[in-house]
This record gives structure tokens, C-alpha cells and sequence, in this order.
């Protein structure tokens, strides 16, 4: 009952505890100078909107965060594999901006992390320096095509579920 009044509509569902080891994480490897990323993995039998690991781009390739960011066949051979290793899928990305800025620049738009309608790409600000709250996100949902729909503030809560019952 709680699932159905909590994160009703969210794409994504986090519980805090991840959420913040999400930032800890982001910002770490950025190190407040550049952007970071990861993958973000539900499990294939359950749940298809929690988020239940997190995959970082720059364990995928060390090389991933030079300037943009850029995984290459071999990074995304790794992910697959590390997909049947945890019998998992991804369902989305997170990336980091600096600022406030998280609407997706014309390269997010143009390269999806995954080319299929239903990716969800988080984006998250100042570089992940700190904990941001989802009113503070965009929250991407690609539509295929070169489609994408782009959720901000209010929006974005309700799209990005945080909390006790994810
Ligand atoms: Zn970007």
C-alpha cells in the first residue's frame, strides 16, 4: 500500500541511503573539477523502477571522465556482463553538471547512454559537490527517435522517488 501512495508515477526509486552514496560517489571521482557518471541497475525480476546498484562509468573506464564523457565497446561489453553477474538491467544514467544546470546539453541529447525508449537520465548539479534533492534534477525520459521528455522541479520530485519505501 505505502508503494502504491509512495513514488506512485516515479521512474526511478531510490531509497536515501542510496541516493547518498550515489552523490558521495559522483563527487568523489569528479572531484569537483569535471563531470562523472554511472549506470543505474534494477533488478530483472523485481522491481523494474528501483534502482538497486550503481555502476560507475570510470570503474567501467578508467578513461571515461576525460572532459565529456565517452564509453567506449569495450566499457559497454563490461556493463553487460556485470548485468548477468547481478542479474540485473539498466534503467537509466546519472550524470553530473556544474551549477544548476541539469537540462541535457544538445551532445546529451544527440547520445543517449542507451538507445531505447523508457531510459531514464538523471541529471544531477553542481557536480554532485553535495547532496542535491530531487526537486533539484532533471530527470530525462528518452522516447526513442531523438525523442526525450525533460521533468524539472516539482516535476522531477514526482518523477524521482526518494525514500523509506523505494
Ligand atoms: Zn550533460
Amino acid at each position: 500500500m505505502f508503494r502504491r501512495l509512495f513514488g506512485r508515477g516515479a521512474y526511478l526509486r531510490f531509497t536515501a541511503q542510496t541516493w547518498d552514496e550515489m552523490f558521495a560517489q559522483l563527487g568523489r571521482r569528479a572531484g569537483g573539477r569535471r563531470e562523472s557518471g554511472a549506470f543505474l541497475l534494477a533488478n530483472r525480476d523485481g522491481d523494474p523502477r528501483r534502482v538497486i546498484r550503481v555502476v560507475y562509468y570510470d570503474d567501467l573506464d578508467p578513461a571515461a571522465l576525460r572532459g565529456d564523457i565517452r564509453l567506449d565497446a569495450v566499457a559497454y561489453g563490461r556493463l553487460w556482463d556485470l548485468c548477468d553477474q547481478y542479474k540485473a538491467r539498466v534503467i537509466g544514467d546519472v550524470h553530473t553538471h556544474g551549477g544548476t544546470y541539469v537540462s541535457q546539453s544538445s551532445i546529451d541529447r544527440e547520445n543517449p547512454m542507451i538507445s531505447r525508449a523508457g531510459h531514464i537520465a538523471l541529471l544531477v548539479p553542481h557536480l554532485a559537490s553535495r547532496r542535491a534533492a530531487p526537486r533539484e534534477v532533471g530527470v530525462h525520459r528518452y522516447d526513442g527517435a531523438g525523442d526525450w521528455q525533460g521533468s524539472y522541479a516539482s516535476d522531477a520530485v514526482r518523477r524521482v522517488y526518494v525514500g523509506r519505501f523505494a
